[in-house]
């Protein structure tokens, strides 16, 4: 069954980006806990990917876990300049250390900073002064929310890749935070 759900968007334009990282550094510090406590862009929820000889900055979101590999690789080339393979994917998998919380080796994904509460716009919009990124909303129609099933399957996944101690753990700095912003 289908059902209305609000899409959230940041529309990325990269010629505009130069490279600041503003974005890392308030994603990082509005998901500290407590909030606003630290600054570590290894914690951030977007990462730039750098190229400064070329002068290129492509701003990358951390998405979906992925316990394994992808089988094949993308190679891009832009304007003359070759990526390495993964350079611009949003995954969080076994391949690289991107987008895992250093300590725990977690998988972090950009959560649109939703909180209560809720923010006009995603901080790292606010605060991209270059305005490189921009933010959006629109209705669609999507499939019903997954079964609590799925969630644990979910969680199961993370626990064969990390261990139930330090998914636990996470879970449990979590129920803090909400605890302490209810
Ligand atoms: S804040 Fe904007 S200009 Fe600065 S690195 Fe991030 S996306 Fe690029
Ligand atoms: S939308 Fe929020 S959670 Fe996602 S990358 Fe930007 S600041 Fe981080």
């Amino acid at each position: 069954m289908k059902t209305e759900k609000t899409v959230k968007t940041i529309k990325i334009d990269v010629d505009k980006c130069n490279g600041c990282r503003a974005c890392e550094v308030v994603c990082s510090a509005f998901h500290a806990q407590p909030r606003y406590s630290s600054v570590n862009p290894a914690r951030a929820r977007i990462r730039v990917i750098r190229d400064p000889l070329a002068d290129i900055f492509v701003p990358v979101y951390a998405g979906e876990y992925t316990a394994a590999e992808c089988a094949g690789r993308d190679r891009y080339t832009i304007d003359g300049k070759q990526y390495e393979e993964c350079a611009f994917c949003r995954s969080v998998c076994p391949s690289r250390d991107l987008f895992k919380e250093p300590d725990s080796g977690l998988p972090l994904k950009c959560d649109m900073c939703e909180s209560d509460p809720t923010l006009q716009e995603p901080l790292c919009v606010t605060w991209c002064l270059a305005d490189a990124l921009v933010y959006e909303e629109r209705t669609a129609l999507a499939e019903k929310a997954p079964a609590p099933a799925d969630v644990d399957v979910g969680l199961e996944a993370l626990a064969n890749e990390h261990g139930w101690a330090k998914v636990l753990d996470a879970v449990t700095r979590m129920s803090v935070k909400m605890g302490r912003e209810s």
